[in-house]
């Protein structure tokens, strides 16, 4: 088997981060493929009309696939920039390995620090209901980093539209949330996130 494959392979199994939730809110399905998913207990949904599973997806255990063999058609098929980078030779696995434990760091660094506590009371914002459920998911290991992301900024934006006062503990937050998403925008996915979250940073220091 090819070298290069070997090596993409290897730094997949220890990474996880596109079945997480840390880098996508949900995963397409194929035309037909529902009924699969729901043999695989993994529940089908619908983003924009189109078939997806919401992430992250039940059968990540640790950092790996436990149901490798029958996976979905889109993990078989996904190959983030990093892992195609790796399979073309153009990136030396160590390096690759090096980003990989850096955003998987830095990840969990958010996840722990998602800042559930300052949400409290904030009912005028009509987020009650969000709150209620990022904590149960949080709660059921079903935390949606990605998910959390956009609603993190958005929370902050009304903030700053109401002409109210950032907290140093949120704006470290978002501070953190644009050099993670700096990191993933380079090596993981392209995403309009990190100029979203770069402008706001801006805006706020003004
Ligand atoms: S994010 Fe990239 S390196 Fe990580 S498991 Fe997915 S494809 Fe592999
Ligand atoms: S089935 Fe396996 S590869 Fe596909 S999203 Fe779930 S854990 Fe990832």
């Amino acid at each position: 088997m090819d070298n290069n494959f070997l090596k993409a392979s290897e730094l997949c199994k220890n990474c996880g981060l596109c079945c997480s939730g840390a880098l996508f809110g949900n995963a397409p399905l194929l035309e037909g493929e529902e009924e699969k998913a729901i043999e695989l207990g993994i529940k089908p949904v619908v983003d924009e009309g189109e078939g997806a599973f919401n992430l992250p997806c039940p059968h990540l255990k640790g950092t790996a696939c436990s149901i490798y063999p029958d996976r979905l058609h889109v993990c078989g098929d996904y190959h983030c920039l990093l892992s195609s980078s790796v399979l073309e030779g153009e990136t030396d696995f160590d390096e690759a390995v090096l980003d990989v434990e850096s955003a998987k760091e830095q990840a969990e660094w958010l996840i722990d620090n998602a800042a559930y506590a300052n949400l409290e009371g904030e009912d005028e914002y009509k987020l009650s209901d969000y709150q209620a459920h990022f904590k149960a998911e949080y709660e059921k290991d079903q935390f949606n980093l990605r998910y959390y992301q956009n609603y993190f900024l958005y929370k902050l934006q009304v903030q700053v539209e109401q002409g109210k006062p950032v907290s140093k503990e949120d704006l470290h937050y978002a501070e953190k949330t644009r050099d993670y998403i700096e990191l993933i925008h380079e090596s993981f996915r392209e995403t309009s996130m990190l100029k979203d979250y770069s402008d706001f940073i801006e805006s706020v220091r003004g």
